[in-house]
């Protein structure tokens, strides 16, 4: 934001707090924008539904973008919080629209800036059960796809990628 919307001032930058203001008192606050992502696990207790190549004992549920950025790459199914909706809502919702698949909030994995300059977001991933609906992808996904955990495509975003990378080396240090 360049001017300010209460004066129209132009807004300057205030070293003291970080943050551009006005001399009219506004502060541009401009917080970072919470998206949800979620990491959809199958394993042999909760069936997998589908027969895939290698028969893996763990799939994963991916989407493969419809849009900007990284349009065709894979991800977690992702989005935006809406107005009043609870985080683990959200999660679930996104995951309906975009893989046609139900699902129940297990834990948060982590939460991360995005690290891009030009992206002011965090995001909190949750790793999720599968416990219902029919695989078919929708709202801006081209694709929804169960993969072996162990031979997927490589995630689009470094933020998915790590989150994903990390709870692996937890989950199977464990077992
Ligand atoms: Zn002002």
């Amino acid at each position: 934001m360049k001017y300010c919307p209460q004066c129209a001032n132009l807004l300057v930058y205030d070293s003291k707090i970080a943050r551009n203001s006005c001399p009219c008192g506004y502060v541009h606050w401009n917080s970072p924008t919470p998206v949800v992502a979620t990491l959809v696990l199958y394993t042999k207790d909760n069936l997998l539904p589908y027969n895939l190549p290698d028969q893996p004992d763990y799939g994963l549920l991916l989407v493969q973008r419809g849009i900007e950025p990284q349009k065709s790459g894979w991800c977690f199914p992702a989005g935006y919080i809406n107005q009043y909706e609870e985080p683990t809502d959200a999660a679930k919702r996104e995951v309906r629209e975009e893989t046609g698949i139900e699902i129940e909030i297990q834990q948060i994995l982590s939460s991360r800036r995005v690290p891009n300059p030009h992206v002011n977001q965090t995001v909190t991933f949750y790793l999720a059960n599968p416990i219902g609906g029919l695989l078919q992808h929708g709202d801006d996904a081209q694709n929804a796809k169960i993969f072996s955990l162990h031979n997927h495509p490589s995630l689009c975003f470094s933020t998915h990628q790590e989150t994903l990378d990390a709870w692996k080396r937890s989950y199977f240090a464990s077992r």
